[in-house]
């Protein structure tokens, strides 16, 4: 079996949000899926030692946020890779609400839909939760975020708790036909500074690669700026990380 096929199942990616007595929840997901339209039901399949999921079952509502292509990264940093148990996700988050009082995030944001859980299944390491959709909007015309894109631009695997993870070196060990590249117009390569190291650095907590090639723009970092150029106060655009944490990628 290569695992590598599973990267050709598309999807997106969503934050889950619950409200339970007055407090915030959320994570990250790939795994939103609409089941049936006749009443609107979508599942999520979210992991059991996820904070969020308990949280979920017992409010028995969700929100699902669905985040746009140039996504706000620190969205990513905070509700993929850290958890509710140790800090506060929704601390400088704007939100909203629908009907059920689950939070809606709105920056980063082109649609969300506004959940009644209705059932779950027990999938062993996850639990499938069926949601009635009760109320729904599209809030940004923006594209929406794929986990393709995701995985292209950050070269990062799914943390752990995803459904989606597989273990890094056993998808290394796998060889499958590389991805065509069109090349209908000619993308001119930046001009190189020859004396720059432009290695390129990975974050050692999250899997963020830094590529000088491309920058930051983001973050005001333009393309071509080796990393040891970079500002002492940068820290990763996903986990939030400081320079300390990257290492250099032979
Ligand atoms: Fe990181």
């Amino acid at each position: 079996m290569k695992f590598k096929a599973f990267h050709k199942l598309s999807y997106g990616l969503y934050i889950i949000a619950t409200e339970l007595y007055g407090k915030k929840f959320g994570y990250i997901g790939n795994t939103a899926f609409q089941v049936t339209s006749t009443p609107s039901q979508i599942i999520i399949s979210s992991h059991k030692n996820n904070f969020t999921t308990s949280k979920i079952l017992e409010s028995k509502k969700f929100s699902i946020s669905v985040l746009q292509k140039e996504v706000n990264t620190a969205l990513i940093g905070v509700f993929g890779f850290m958890s509710g148990a140790d800090i506060d996700k929704f601390n400088n988050i704007e939100t909203t609400a629908s009907v059920t009082g689950a939070p809606i995030i709105t920056d980063s944001c082109v649609a969300w839909f506004d959940c009644r859980v209705v059932n779950s299944f027990d999938v062993g390491s996850h639990i499938l939760i069926l949601g009635e959709v009760i109320e729904s909007d599209v809030i940004s015309g923006e594209e929406p975020l794929t986990y393709d894109y995701y995985r292209e631009k950050y070269k990062m695997l799914a943390p752990k708790n995803a459904p989606t993870y597989v273990d890094k070196t056993r998808l290394e060990s796998e060889t499958v036909p590389e991805p065509v590249v069109k090349t209908e117009t000619e993308v001119k390569p930046e001009p190189e500074k020859a004396s720059e190291d432009l290695s390129s650095y990975t974050c050692k907590i999250c899997g963020f690669q830094y590529n000088p090639e491309e920058g930051d723009p983001a973050l005001g970092i333009p393309p071509g700026t080796p990393f040891a150029d970079l500002p002492d106060d940068y820290r990763c655009p996903i986990c939030n990380a400081g320079k300390e944490y990257f290492g250099k990628n032979d």
